[in-house]
């Protein structure tokens, strides 16, 4: 497929980045969960977050969003505020953050997706209902559109997060640890499915736990501890330099 740029450039023609962060803190209580981070995300690439538990990975994802309260700084997408750019995006929350006995069926779940491209007025109808199947096919749950997410694998589950992204359509993917704790089929289908997206020009951001296969799966690699701590593409800051720093040294945070 050829490889489709995203034309985003600002009134000069210069090409805006998918994701740009600015001096971003983001404190929930006392201390700060993010400090200072200064990030400027590429178009087209796999990136892979990482850090220890409670480096604050899921957090940048969700300030992306705006989904939690931004301390200081800013974010934009292509250059403009999210708010104005939610169509761009689509978010796969961490598995466990999902509440699994909602009764509501696979299919219903990629189509709840959709939701926001109608608008409030416009029901959900016999087209989206298609591109709602259409998806589940692609990640290899045809047969299970009517089957309550309750009653999934956990593997399946992410698939159909999955699935929901995929059909929101957008340009940039954030996902938290998709691959975290899934069976082999959902760990192939996903990366057969995010490689596809990058022949696109998709951007896909990702929290990703297992260190071993970071440099095999991704272009790019974010290091985070509350601060950053680097990021570029693997080869010049997956170092075990950075790695030491990421995870052996003390939250590298000063509040000077
Ligand atoms: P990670 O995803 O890297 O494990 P998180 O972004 O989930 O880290 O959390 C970063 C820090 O912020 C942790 O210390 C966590 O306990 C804290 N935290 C996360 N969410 C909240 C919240 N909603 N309220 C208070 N503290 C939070
Ligand atoms: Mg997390």
């Amino acid at each position: 497929m050829m490889e489709q740029k995203s034309n985003h450039t600002n009134l000069d023609g210069v090409h805006l980045p998918p994701i740009e962060i600015k001096n971003l803190s983001v404190t929930y209580r006392t201390e700060p969960a993010l400090w200072n981070i200064d990030l400027s995300f590429p178009e087209g690439k796999l990136i892979a977050i990482v850090g220890p538990n409670g480096a604050g990975k899921s957090t940048l994802i969700k300030a992306v969003m705006g989904l939690v309260p931004i301390t200081a700084g800013k974010v934009s997408i292509y250059g403009k505020q999210y708010s104005k750019q939610r169509n761009k995006v689509a978010y796969v929350p961490q598995r466990g953050s999902v509440d699994w006995d909602f009764p509501t069926d696979a299919l219903d779940v990629v189509e709840m997706g959709l939701y926001g491209k109608l608008g409030w007025l416009r029901r959900p109808n016999s087209q989206t209902r298609e591109k709602a199947r259409d998806c589940l096919t692609k990640v290899g749950l045809g047969d299970y559109a009517d089957r309550q997410i309750g009653q999934l694998s956990g593997g399946q589950q992410q698939r159909v997060f999955v699935a929901r992204a995929l059909a929101q359509d957008p340009q940039i993917y954030l996902m938290d640890e998709p691959l975290n704790g899934v069976d082999a089929v959902t760990e192939e289908t996903i990366l057969s499915i995010l490689e596809d997206l990058r022949k696109e020009g998709k951007t896909i951001v990702m929290v990703h736990h297992d260190l071993q296969t970071v440099d095999k799966y991704f272009d790019w690699v974010v290091m985070l501890n509350r601060s950053l701590i680097s990021a570029g593409p693997i080869k010049e800051v997956f170092t075990k330099e950075n790695l030491d720093i990421a995870y052996q040294e003390k939250q590298r945070v000063s509040l000077q």
